[in-house]
């Protein structure tokens, strides 16, 4: 593959200031391979780091952000044999540090060194340069094979899934014959829902406010659909499991109210898992929670190598993130991709951005 020495990317230049840059093109480092990028996806953090910095973000004119992609492999660095020019990928966004102790117990989307690079940490789209760019350098560790089936704009999606299989991981996983609420049906949500199903939960309950995205849900696996305008969730739930309450309830939502709605949907020692955070502190009544002993769990990023267990599960058939991918642009158009994100124009759920079309 020939490689040019200069590429397009999207730098972040101010806050909300986007601009197509002609940069260096990165080499990979030893244990890195180089990525001819064919599909990101724009995320909720891309939109909130845009704004307002995030811990041990780089400095504005040289950040490219996007965390969410796959493409080819363009180079392989000098030690890599795990990986050859060619092959399809799809990319975890943390890599940590490698040295700290939680990275070396697989929690390297908590490293303790979490910005340090002297210490070789690395986060791509949040602590280094990320996918909205025509290459993309990552570490093998962060790198996964697709298989022919599975698509570029699909496998961009994969950290979405990574998240969400690492949250049911996180839990304990097995929820089997278990009701599993879900509030909120955004990407996370409705993923959530699509996850829930393969993994043989009995009763697929979403929570939201726009039909449209509660229909998406239905195609995503769920069973009862509650419009919070319509229908008291808390009381449709309590009372479709004879009065229990869900075994899990995944609050992804991040509106004030989830967490406390979370938490008076769950059976007693029932589990919440926290997956989106509103901005503000959310108010929680603990001493229901405590006196009706419901665990509540949180995760951040697509920890302990689910990616991995992600494109297995989409090779397998057992979920498809396709009806996610609602709209596509070429690098040029990244405003408006942005804003069809931002805005939801067209019922947009995910945007792909290519960034090797002009
Ligand atoms: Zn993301
Ligand atoms: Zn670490």
């Amino acid at each position: 593959m020939d490689i040019p020495k200069k590429m397009k990317a999207v730098v972040l230049m101010g806050p909300n200031k986007l601009e197509i840059k002609e940069v260096d093109t990165p080499a990979p480092g030893p244990q890195d391979v180089l990525i001819n990028v064919q599909a990101t996806a724009v995320c909720g953090s891309d939109v909130s780091l845009m704004a307002k910095p995030w811990e041990a973000q780089p400095p504005y004119g040289s950040f490219i952000i996007g965390h969410e992609y796959a493409g080819i492999v363009a180079a392989v660095g000098a030690t890599v044999d795990e990986f050859q020019v060619g092959d399809r990928v799809a990319v975890e966004a943390s890599y940590g540090c490698g040295r700290c102790r939680n990275c070396r117990l697989g929690y390297y989307t908590a490293c303790l060194n979490y910005g340090n690079r002297q210490r070789g940490h690395r986060a791509n789209g949040f602590t280094t340069n990320g996918g909205f760019a025509q290459y993309a350098v990552n570490h093998i560790n962060t790198v996964h094979k697709i298989p022919d089936s599975v698509e570029f704009t699909e496998a961009a999606l994969i950290t979405n899934l990574g998240c969400i299989l690492y949250g049911f991981q996180t839990i304990g996983g097995y929820v089997v014959g278990d009701s599993v609420a879900v509030i909120g049906p955004g990407p996370l949500g409705l993923i959530s829902v699509g996850v829930a199903r393969a993994l043989c939960a009995e009763k697929v309950f979403l929570v939201g406010t726009r039909d449209s995205r509660l229909q998406m849900g239905k195609t995503m696996g769920a069973d009862r659909l509650i419009n919070i305008h319509q229908e008291n969730p808390v009381e449709v739930i309590r009372k479709e499991t004879q009065g229990i309450g869900a075994d899990l309830v995944i609050e992804s939502s991040g509106a004030t109210t989830g967490p406390q709605m979370a938490v008076e949907m769950c059976k007693r020692m029932g589990k919440v898992l926290l997956v989106g955070y509103p901005e503000e502190p959310a108010p929680v009544n603990f001493s229901m929670m405590g006196m009706r002993n419901v665990h509540i769990f949180s995760v951040r990023g697509e920890g302990w190598a689910n990616c991995g267990r992600g494109i297995s599960l989409l090779s397998q058939g057992r979920i498809s993130l396709k009806p996610l991918a609602t709209h596509a642009f070429p690098l040029g158009q990244i405003e408006e991709a942005f804003r069809t994100f931002t805005e939801r124009i067209g019922g947009a759920i995910k945007v792909i951005v290519h960034p090797n079309e002009s």
